[in-house]
């Protein structure tokens, strides 16, 4: 017979623990648990009702039972969703997160331009973040600190006018090279900003990208369908570019490039995809575009290759459209210009595509920009999903999360962690209404928030509650690729 004495002897050192699992037996308590939520994980392409359980800034539990938390949030006629990724978001400042997080971005990286400085642009914002942030280390910014020019965000010096000598591309080399020892992300480059870059030039950083194992960001050399200068041609450009250093290439912006030749470019993508090459590609939910009225894509020409005049460039500090008169004048000051040279049909085309993944290429200042820092992801579920049935709500979300988390997870493991809803995945999730999920910035009104995420959680932390953006908390961590 087993006496209480046999048996504390039997279970001897391990008894307090068994004893500490008596007593606080029943379901496992969660820091927070999401109930009733319709759960989208488009990894798996499961969407049903579950509960999710999360401690330690991390999803423990995914379940039909009842869970137990310290907090609970009602998803009860909301959709659950891996958090959005943004890729291509410029402005990386307290104002612009907040408008990312209210729509539902938890992961802002800025690869299209990147840094020169990838070491201290982490420093600046460690602890810091609202949401999760990355960067990529700059060709831009190299070629400003090989050309001895202070590194702005775009070149309008030498950097942006004159040809490289080969000693000045090996120093961009070491830059980019420094950069990807600090971990950055992915390679970023601007070639219309940097015209004078030399074939060579990019391919000397496409080889350096190879050894590290990072996406090269590119905005492409040219734009619209003018030959010679296409954007074609300066697709060529890039394909030839991975298939000889065997780069991972990412296009940035693509339908704001292309213009009408989007759809061909895209079929490019394609068909260098189904040649065994990593090509991947995004783009926003705009007609416009916007950039700096003093960068080199408005050098000569840009009526032409654009298709556009004057009247179609809106000066984004009043919102007024330009003339010739004032285009010459705010062209010496520098500012930022939006740009009309896209169609819906073009846009639209571009968003359904199964090779894009939505991107905002957003930044504001001091509440002036392009209404796609606020607006893109909830412009896609609101207006392209709900109301033009362009796309599933699934497919979508694909495009938002798991499609840019996998492309960054060769360099940056802890990616797989992200744009998926499992078990010991990061809890950085978006719960939105899809009957109400709309975007509310505009050209004009460019500072507004979207309507219709309800919650969002960076690292398990809420930064939106019941709707209402949080303040005074700072979950959002490095994405970083690691440093050996
Ligand atoms: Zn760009």
């Amino acid at each position: 017979m087993i006496t209480l004495r046999n048996f504390i002897r039997l279970i001897g050192p391990i008894g307090p623990i068994l004893l500490s699992l008596f007593l606080t037996s029943g379901p496992p308590s969660y820091d927070l648990v999401i109930v009733n939520g319709r759960v989208i994980d488009p990894e798996s392409r499961s969407d049903s009702i579950r509960n999710i359980g999360i401690s330690g800034g991390t999803i423990k539990a995914i379940s039909t039972s009842t869970l137990q938390g310290r907090t609970v949030i009602d998803a009860s006629g909301l959709v659950v969703s891996p958090g959005f990724i943004d890729l291509h978001q410029h402005g990386q400042d307290e104002e612009n997160n907040r408008f990312k997080a209210m729509d539902g971005v938890t992961c802002a990286l800025e690869l299209e331009v990147g840094t020169g400085y990838v070491d201290l642009w982490y420093k600046q914002r460690e602890n810091r973040s609202l949401i999760n942030y990355g960067v990529s280390a700059g060709h831009i910014a190299a070629r400003m600190r090989a050309m001895h020019e202070p590194v702005a965000f775009l070149p309008s010096g030498q950097a942006a006018h004159r040809a490289a000598t080969d000693a000045e591309i090996a120093e961009m080399k070491q830059f980019l090279e420094e950069g990807l020892k600090q971990g950055a992300v992915a390679v970023g480059f601007g070639i219309q900003y940097t015209p004078n870059a030399s074939r060579w030039e990019i391919l000397e950083m496409f080889r350096v990208a190879e050894r590290f194992g990072a996406s090269c960001h590119v905005h492409m050399r040219h734009a619209g369908v003018k030959e010679p200068g296409s954007s074609i041609q300066a697709l060529e450009e890039l394909i030839a570019a991975a298939a000889i250093t065997g780069a991972p290439l990412h296009v940035v912006h693509i339908q704001s490039t292309g213009g009408p030749a989007t759809p061909k470019l895209l079929q490019m993508i394609a068909e260098a995809r189904s040649r065994k090459l990593d090509v991947t590609t995004e783009c926003y939910p705009y007609i416009a575009g916007m950039t700096d009225i003093k960068s080199a894509v408005f050098d000569e020409g840009w009526q032409e290759v654009f298709g556009i005049d004057y009247k179609d460039l809106q000066w984004a500090a009043t919102g007024e459209r330009l003339t010739k008169t004032t285009f010459d004048e705010y062209r010496k000051t520098g500012g930022m210009v939006a740009v009309f040279s896209m169609t819906e049909e073009i846009v639209t085309a571009a968003i359904k595509n199964p090779l894009t993944m939505i991107a905002s290429d957003g930044i504001l200042e001091n509440g002036k920009g392009h209404p796609r820092t606020a607006g893109t992801y909830s412009r896609i579920l609101g207006n392209y999903v709900r109301e033009q049935h362009a796309l599933s709500l699934m497919d979508a979300l694909t495009k938002m999360t798991l499609m840019p988390a996998q492309r960054l997870e060769r360099r940056v493991p802890s990616m797989r962690n992200k744009g998926r809803i499992k078990i010991g995945a990061d809890a950085d999730l978006t719960i939105f209404d899809p009957q109400q999920i709309i975007d509310k910035s505009t050209f004009q009104e460019p500072a507004k928030y979207s309507e219709g995420i309800k919650f969002v959680l960076v690292n398990g932390v809420p930064i939106v509650k019941d709707g209402q953006l949080q303040s005074g908390i700072f979950p959002g961590r490095a994405i970083r690729a690691p440093i050996h």
